[in-house]
């Protein structure tokens, strides 16, 4: 349950951060029978810097795990068709019902986050907010053997348990407390903004790319639209930094002219942005410790596949944990990495916006592969 303190009882794992990843891993843990703390520095239910969509492999894990009635039930557009804008012409792939799946969704993170978070609770995991990891403890081997917590009046709490889970995200705390290694790095990152609009005609997701810049809109709750624009991260500063309101509208025009008029008409939205960062793979797991999320792999997000991967690991690390041995989390790391590393490329390479429009659509082919092995490995979990 969620509670106000810190219980004062010891704990099979600790997880540090209450998103996608750490709530799916807390979930499952406690579902297997594990005490579980998780523990956010944030607050229930509260929206984060990210865009929204989900591809199969997320839609896949939320039906599997029994939370996808509950996002659907938070009047979250079912998406049953995905079109990719090439300049003028488009190529639209209807969302096959199958893997026990109607259509794709993209809930905001305010309602997928504390959904996950609420299946975690019901499943018996403790949870804290308003609580940051501030050091680990360790055994005389050096084995991580718990966590220093401090709550918001600052004061300290030391918590033992058998694994702690950094699930804290991009620029995560416990992967810098255990010195994780980072061993792979992108070359390209690209930076997006984006806004939230009512009143959009969007049928189902829409990717547009013209040379130098991309376009999304993504339905998602209560009649509304994610739209995204994505340039060359080197670009961004230039391009945002002065009027992001007039730069979004023009760039929206160049590249996906209908959407740009009726975001025009729609008024004005406050608009997000990231900046950008390169990709990377950093070493998950060591005596005691894991990452999952971000915090372990994260890639640019302008192929939208950072919660669907997290969602992924999530279980593939609980298994690793329940399983009780250092082997397991090497072997989950393999999972990961092999799972992975096709995507990361193929994401990387789009990222780098040094595409013609005849070549970016052969990313997407090699994107659309990698989706369907990740799906059958899931689909047959
Ligand atoms: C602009 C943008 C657009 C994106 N669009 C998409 C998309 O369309 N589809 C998609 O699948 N992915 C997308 N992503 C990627 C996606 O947002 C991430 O992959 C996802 O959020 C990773 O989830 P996570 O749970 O690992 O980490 P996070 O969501 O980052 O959560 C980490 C949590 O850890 C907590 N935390 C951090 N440090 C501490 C600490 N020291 N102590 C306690 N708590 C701490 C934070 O408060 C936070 O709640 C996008 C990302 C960006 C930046």
């Amino acid at each position: 349950m969620i509670r106000p303190t810190i219980p004062p009882s010891r704990f099979d794992v600790v997880v540090v951060g209450a998103r996608c990843a750490g709530a799916a891993t807390a979930m499952l843990l406690a579902r297997a029978g594990h005490r579980v703390l998780m523990i956010d520095r944030g607050r229930y239910g509260t929206d984060t810097l990210s865009t929204h969509a989900l591809m199969r492999g997320a839609v896949v894990q939320l039906h599997r795990w029994n939370v996808l009635p509950a996002v659907i039930a938070a009047d979250t557009t079912p998406v049953r068709q995905a079109t990719f804008f090439y300049g003028d012409e488009s190529v639209s792939v209807p969302i096959a019902p199958r893997d026990g799946i109607e259509a794709l969704y993209a809930p905001r993170r305010y309602v997928l986050d504390r959904l996950l978070v609420d299946a975690a609770s019901a499943a018996g995991a403790d949870i804290v907010y308003g609580v940051r990891i501030r050091g680990l403890q360790r055994s005389e081997t050096g084995r991580v053997t718990g966590v220093v917590l401090e709550d918001e009046s600052g004061r300290a709490h030391r918590v033992t348990s058998r694994v702690v889970v950094g699930a804290d995200g991009l620029r995560s705390t416990v992967a810098r407390l255990v010195n994780a290694p980072t061993y792979r790095v992108g070359k390209h990152a690209s930076g997006t903004m984006y806004g939230h609009w009512s009143g959009l005609e969007v049928d189902g997701y829409g990717w547009y790319f013209v040379p130098g810049v991309s376009a999304a809109a993504i339905p998602t709750n209560a009649g509304q639209a994610c739209v995204s624009i994505s340039v060359p991260d080197r670009e961004f500063a230039r391009l945002f930094a002065h009027h992001p309101d007039r730069s979004f509208g023009e760039l929206l025009a160049q590249v996906a002219p209908h959407l740009a008029e009726q975001v025009r008409l729609a008024g004005p939205s406050r608009l997000h942005g990231f900046p950008g960062h390169l990709g990377f793979f950093r070493h998950a797991y060591g005596p005691g410790w894991a990452l999952v999320g971000d915090a372990g792999y994260f890639k640019d997000p302008l192929t939208a596949h950072g919660i669907t991967d997290a969602l992924r690991d999530a279980e593939l690390l609980a298994r690793a944990i329940d399983a009780g041995s250092d082997e397991a989390l090497a072997e989950y790391q393999e999972q990961r990495d092999s799972a992975s590393l096709e995507l990361f490329e193929a994401t990387d390479a789009i990222a780098s916006f040094s595409w013609d429009l005849k070549s970016v659509r052969v990313l997407h082919e090699a994107l659309a592969k990698a989706m369907s092995r990740e799906v059958r490995l899931l689909a047959s979990a």
